[in-house]
């Protein structure tokens, strides 16, 4: 496999799949462009060697249809100041005018092509099309680690048509990090996995007990492994069709000798709100309260566990926490999290709400690694192959 640091660039045409979908305001402006900042070490290795510079991504999901709120023409002037030199824009991502414009291109030039999914054959895959953008360079690079999990022509069906592909920084950087987790964790290795849902994490938890020595859950997803044991949960977040696959946890735990560590103890509400009454319940909780957060006897618990972890791995909030009241839970685990950090461990933080609750925390140089992936994040982990990491590394 081909590693970017070492290729050199220099006179090439080089087609590189970003992933620029960032959010924009009624007046088109960038309100975050955290993403656009995370690809510049890549576009400005690639110009610095002498190349030119094709640009990929999509904006929003506009299904096909060309929708003018969604033109990468928004985006433009904000790259060529980040970039600091202009940036092209096509009037498409194929087609012949844009072929042209990607052949007279001068090296250290810029073009970023229109918005991928104005097109409806790059969320199909569509073989044609893929072709049709690989024509455009020489070389391809894949730098959009939100979409390596999605098999579309511009991601994972592209490559096929190129003898030189790779991954660019920020790819390579993720995968670094995230694999250092899952592929050469020093024990004890924690999982730490809190959230709304069972449904949604059970791929992840059943997955991550073949590797892990301690498993928390916690979260709402607790409540339906609490209920599957025979506790009482009052109206806590429970998904009734998951009571057998909950078991399925404590069964293969229990198989594969890891540590599950429930709450023993939650902070009860009247309602879903911040303001509502509290009541702390030791175990079982009553009809008519729901488990928002967990009660400090569990908080400890966790705290001791993750604390004594060489290698933590964290997703998914342990409390409601975007209600004041109720984040008590998701700071405590945040705070040792970030104190086993500093004793020597390796932490990843990734998933939307731990992520976000480690900014709001002020947390985020007190961990090793925050992933901001998400969805490419989580399947990774699920242990799925993901189309765009195998389309450039091949099967693993
Ligand atoms: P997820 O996207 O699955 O990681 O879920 C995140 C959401 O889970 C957040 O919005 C939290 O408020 C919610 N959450 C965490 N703990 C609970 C709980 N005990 N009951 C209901 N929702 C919860």
């Amino acid at each position: 496999m081909l590693n970017f640091n070492s290729y050199n660039f220099k006179d090439k045409r080089v087609l590189v799949r970003v992933d620029f979908n960032v959010p924009l305001n009624e007046h088109h402006h960038i309100t975050d462009d955290t993403r656009i900042q995370m690809a510049l070490p890549t576009l400005q290795k690639i110009l610095s060697d002498g190349a030119s510079l094709i640009i990929m991504t999509h904006i929003g999901r506009p299904k096909g249809e060309v929708v003018a709120d969604l033109s990468v023409k928004h985006i433009a002037a904000h790259l060529s100041r980040s970039l600091g030199r202009t940036v092209k824009v096509a009037p498409d991502c194929v087609g012949n005018e844009v072929k042209t414009m990607a052949e007279t291109l001068e090296p250290q030039e810029v073009l970023l092509l229109e918005n991928l999914r104005f097109h409806k054959e790059e969320t199909k895959g569509d073989e044609e099309f893929a072709k049709q953008l690989s024509e455009l360079g020489d070389v391809f690079v894949l730098d959009a680690f939100g979409a390596v999990h999605r098999a579309h022509a511009s991601i994972s069906v592209i490559a096929k048509f190129f003898q030189e592909k790779m991954f660019g920084l920020l790819v390579e950087k993720e995968l670094f990090y995230i694999d250092r987790a899952l592929k050469k964790p020093e024990a004890p290795f924690t999982a730490i996995i809190g959230g709304a849902k069972v449904s949604t994490k059970i791929d992840i938890i059943l997955n991550l007990l073949d590797k892990v020595d301690n498993m928390i859950v916690a979260g709402g997803i607790a409540y339906t492994i609490i209920k599957a044991q025979g506790g009482k949960v009052g109206n806590s977040l429970v998904e009734d069709d998951y009571l057998d696959v909950a078991l399925k946890i404590v069964e293969k735990a229990k198989e594969k000798n890891v540590n599950l560590v429930l709450p023993t103890d939650s902070i009860g509400a009247d309602k879903f709100d911040n303001e509502a009454n509290i009541q702390l319940f030791n175990g079982d909780i009553d009809d008519g309260w729901m488990g928002l957060d967990i009660g400090i006897k569990s908080a400890n618990n966790f705290s001791q566990v993750i604390e004594s972890s060489k290698t933590i791995l964290w997703n998914g909030p342990i409390g409601v926490f975007e209600f004041r009241n109720f984040s008590f839970g998701t700071l405590k685990v945040a705070l040792s999290v970030a104190a086993a950090t500093r004793k020597g461990a390796y932490s990843l933080v990734g998933g939307g709400d731990s992520v976000a609750a480690i900014h709001a925390f002020n947390l985020e140089s007190d961990v090793s690694y925050i992933s901001t992936a998400g969805g490419a994040l989580l399947e990774y982990i699920e242990g799925k192959p993901l189309p765009g990491i195998v389309a450039i590394r091949g099967e693993e």
